[in-house]
Order: structure tokens, then C-alpha cells, then sequence
């Protein structure tokens, strides 16, 4: 993983939030910090639920947990090692695994796995701003040896789509997708998701990518010559490679992974925390069951039209 992430200290983070009061504090102060608006009926006023910052609604007597209806929602142990988990993930560069998190916070593996994924799940694009200007797009396949039941081994591979905006002699922003395989109706998917009509496309001289040329300015990369042309999104897939293999070697649940590793790319520079950045999308998105989690997969993404609109990115 490239660049620095600006982030808080540990001390900070304790000093924030010390138990479950002020972990629920800020979570109503997010929900409801521009009013109180019950999600049955509508009506803006409300009374104590009986529980520490849980609001009813004075009209039909719903009552909301500051945890309803976020990733908190439901979270099988204490609000304060959420919050940890969370910060955990936001500042380790190069993420964290859930055996770690399990050694760390003496909560079961598993139960870690799957709050860490809901983490990784707030890491997706919000796709309110797709890539743009000089692009380069490569696909390329990550792999492993499984074992099948009778004792043979047999060599799965997943194909990868990645698109990369330049800027400068840099790349300023990243999106990578888990394709079933490399079509070209593959590739139309990953492109009407990610990328902005009008863009100028450096990628490699394949089948798959030449309807590219309907719909963008296209330049076909040289497979040998002086000039390597696809540089730059060549080292960052390598690079992409290399963190999956150390951190999630099996590859399982691909696109969480991809995610993560854009996330965290396309906010090097950013100024404000990850961290809370990352809560406030854990606050906004809806809540996630193991099902959910587990049967995920970015060919079952509503495709949204590309917002115009001028708004942090992504
Ligand atoms: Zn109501």
C-alpha cells in the first residue's frame, strides 16, 4: 500500500471513547444530530425508548436503537471494541486480519471475520463521481491451489478488472472488480460502473476491449516495443497482488478485498480522518446480516447513473 494515512492515536481514540456511553452518544448525535424523524410515521418528536439514547416516537410508539438501522446494528459484543475494530482497520495501512483482531480484543474469530466485513463493506464506492480524463484499464487473475475432496489439486483462478485515473505522472484514484471471467460483457459492466463517458482509455490489445471503441477515445497498448505504455496501473496491480497474497490469501469474498484496497488509495491525500469517515458511512449504511455478507458479489450491484454532481470522491 502506497502513501500515508493521516490517523488518530491510540491515545486520542481512548480518550474519545472510553465505554459504551460515548460510543452511543456519538452514533445518536449522527443519526439524529438534524432532528428526530421516525422512520414509521414521520413525526419529528419523540420521548425516551428506556434504554440509554433510545428515542419512541411520541405518535406511533416506535422505538429506535442508536444502533438500528447501521452496520452497528445487532453487533454481538460491546460498542467500544466495535469502535476499536473500526479504528483498527481505518489506521493499519495495509489493513488487519481478523485472527489479529481476535488476538487483540479476545473476541472469537469468527464473530471478528464477519464485523470486520461489515467494516469492509462501508469501504465501498458510493459511485457518486466515476474515473475520468486519462485512464488506463488491465485486467489480470489472482489465484490459489485448492484441495478438492479427493485428494486432487486443482488451481482456481479469479479475474480482476482494474481501471486507473492518471494525473500528473501519478494516479490520483483507483477502482478494482471481481469479474466472472474476461468478456467483453464483463468489461462493458465494470466500465458503465466505474467510468465517465468521454474518458481517454490506454488498455491492452485484446478482443474483450475493443467494443471500448464505440463509446471512448481508445488507445491499444503495444504488447512489445520501447514504450510500455500501461506502466502505471501494471505496478499497481502488482501491488494490489502482493497485499491480497499477505493479507487475504485465499481470496474468498474477492471484492470486499478490492474495495478495501481502493478505499485506502483513493484516500491517500485525504485531509480529513479515515477513521471518521469511516463511522459515518458505518452509521449511514443500512444493516448488513451474515447472509447478506456472505453471498455479496459486485454482479448484484444496482447499476447507479453517474451523479454530475461536484462531491468528494468517490
Ligand atoms: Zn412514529
Amino acid at each position: 500500500m502506497e502513501g500515508k494515512f493521516k490517523s488518530l492515536s491510540l491515545k486520542d481514540f481512548q480518550m474519545r471513547f472510553p465505554d459504551e456511553e460515548s460510543c452511543k452518544k456519538y452514533l445518536a448525535e449522527k443519526k439524529w444530530g438534524n432532528g428526530f424523524k421516525c422512520r414509521r410515521c414521520n413525526h419529528h418528536h419523540y420521548c425516551s425508548g428506556g434504554k440509554p439514547f433510545m428515542r419512541q416516537c411520541t405518535s406511533c410508539r416506535y422505538k429506535e436503537s442508536v444502533t438500528a438501522n447501521t452496520l452497528f446494528h445487532k453487533v454481538k459484543f460491546r460498542l467500544v471494541h466495535a469502535f476499536f475494530i473500526v479504528y483498527l482497520v481505518a489506521t493499519n495501512k495495509k489493513g488487519i486480519s481478523s485472527t489479529e483482531l481476535s488476538r487483540k480484543l479476545q473476541i472469537q474469530q469468527k464473530t471478528c471475520w464477519l464485523f470486520r466485513l461489515k467494516v469492509l463493506q462501508a469501504m465501498e464506492s458510493k459511485l457518486t463521481m466515476g474515473l475520468e480524463g486519462n485512464l488506463e484499464i488491465i485486467d489480470f487473475t489472482l489465484g490459489k491451489n485448492k484441495i478438492k475432496k479427493n485428494g486432487q489439486v486443482k488451481f482456481v483462478k479469479k479475474r480482476v478488472f482494474m481501471a486507473i485515473e492518471k494525473k500528473g505522472k501519478g494516479v490520483s484514484h483507483m477502482y478494482a472488480y471481481y469479474s466472472k471471467n474476461k468478456s467483453s460483457r464483463e468489461l462493458k459492466k465494470f466500465v458503465k460502473k466505474y467510468i465517465k463517458e468521454k474518458s481517454s482509455i490506454i488498455c491492452p490489445n485484446w478482443s474483450s476491449y475493443k467494443p471500448l471503441q464505440l463509446d471512448f477515445d481508445v488507445t491499444f497498448a503495444q504488447r512489445k516495443g520501447k514504450k510500455n505504455r500501461m506502466g502505471l496501473s501494471k505496478r499497481i496491480a502488482s501491488s494490489l497482488k502482493a497485499w491480497l497474497r499477505g493479507m487475504h490469501g485465499h481470496a474468498e469474498l474477492l471484492q470486499y478485498y478490492l474495495n478495501e484496497y481502493s478505499y485506502r488509495f483513493n484516500r491517500n491525500q485525504m485531509k480529513e480522518g479515515i477513521f471518521d469517515h469511516l463511522l459515518e458511512r458505518m452509521v449511514e449504511h443500512k444493516p448488513r446480516t451474515y447472509l447478506d455478507i456472505i453471498t455479496y458479489h459486485p454482479n448484484q450491484w444496482v447499476i447507479p447513473p453517474h451523479s454530475t454532481q461536484i462531491s468528494p470522491f468517490p
